[in-house]
């Protein structure tokens, strides 16, 4: 099946025939490692030139639906500046150079989104490196999960507030003062925002948080004329999933609850990206918008 995105596609059957596999990760996991493979929309995102000569930082942009983002900012005219940890210079690398062959200029920064420094280090050279800054992507995220509050561990708690929520505070901070009129921020949230699992109590809570912070600040950034939007996705296959996103059991019915009935691909996502980044989202402000196979949504 053609799964580009101009395609007439019936999306029940689209990447029906694959099927998520229990396939355990250690933290944080590698794209190069899953199995199957996921769909970054390497072969088929087609750019149409709606990000030329923009800017942009995508946290996580290693893997995933930051990776997917990443290939589709750079097809559609963007330079990107790529942050992810360490461990997983091996996807970087990947999708960098997926990223140059499209023409983008691309930076990779690795580093722990949990220290503030690194942070504050990263907007500034990004802004230093490519000359400006335009669209953050806030998506870098963590999620393991716990079947009992009583063994939900503080340092768990923490490390998964400080590296969705404090990290997104700070990139943000330092940022603005580098972004023109015309910027925009996108925000990963999830459905977990309004959609619970009992198993994800600090990870949901952390999601509800970015949704929250992007309403607010939207309205304060709003009348400076930078856009602040979240994309709050529904189970997609990717390496967080399955480095104990998920009781492992739960992993082989993974999507199966979505009125589509499948989980979705990482290139699924992307086209949400694109368009609250471009500026065909002019008159879109403090949006969440759901990319999750059909879940009802507030
Ligand atoms: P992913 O594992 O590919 O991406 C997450 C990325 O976060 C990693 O690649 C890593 O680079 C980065 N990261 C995590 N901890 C970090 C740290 N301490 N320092 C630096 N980088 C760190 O998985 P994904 O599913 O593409 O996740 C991207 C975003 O999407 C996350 O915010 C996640 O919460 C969100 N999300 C995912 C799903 C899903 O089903 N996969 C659903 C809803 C929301
Ligand atoms: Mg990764």
């Amino acid at each position: 099946m053609s799964r580009d995105q101009y395609t007439f596609t019936n999306p029940v059957e689209l990447y029906s025939e694959i099927e998520p596999q229990k396939g355990h990760q250690q933290e944080p996991g590698l794209d190069a490692d899953l199995t199957p493979k996921a769909d970054l929309g390497e072969d088929t995102y087609r750019g149409t030139g709606r990000l030329t000569g923009r800017k942009a930082l995508i946290t996580g942009g290693d893997s995933g639906i930051g990776a997917a983002t990443a290939i589709a900012f750079a097809r559609e005219g963007a330079d990107v500046a790529l942050s992810y940890l360490p461990e997983e210079e091996e996807d970087a690398q990947r999708i960098a150079g997926i990223l140059r062959e499209a023409g983008a200029t691309v930076l990779t920064f690795p580093g722990d989104l949990k220290q503030k420094d690194y942070c504050v280090e990263l907007v500034s050279k990004t802004v230093d490196a490519l000359g400006g800054l335009d669209i953050v992507v806030n998506n870098g995220g963590k999620q393991i999960y716990n079947e009992d509050l009583t063994t939900l561990d503080d340092q768990q708690f923490d490390d998964t507030f400080t590296t969705n929520v404090d990290a997104m505070f700070w990139i943000t901070k330092a940022a603005l003062p580098h972004l023109p009129a015309g910027a925009t921020i996108i925000n990963t949230t999830s459905v977990q925002a309004y959609s619970p699992s009992e198993t994800l109590v600090d990870y949901a809570s952390t999601k509800a948080t970015i949704n929250a912070f992007t309403k607010a600040v939207a309205q304060q950034l709003a009348p400076k004329g930078i856009r602040v939007n979240a994309v709050a996705p529904g189970p997609i296959w990717t390496p967080l999933q399955v480095t104990d996103g998920q009781p492992p059991e739960k992993l082989e019915s993974f999507g199966e609850e979505t009125p589509l009935g499948r989980m979705g691909q990482p290139a699924e996502l992307a086209p949400a990206y694109v368009f609250l980044a471009s500026a065909e989202s002019s008159y879109v402000i403090g949006e969440t918008l759901n990319v999750n196979g059909g879940m009802p949504t507030p």
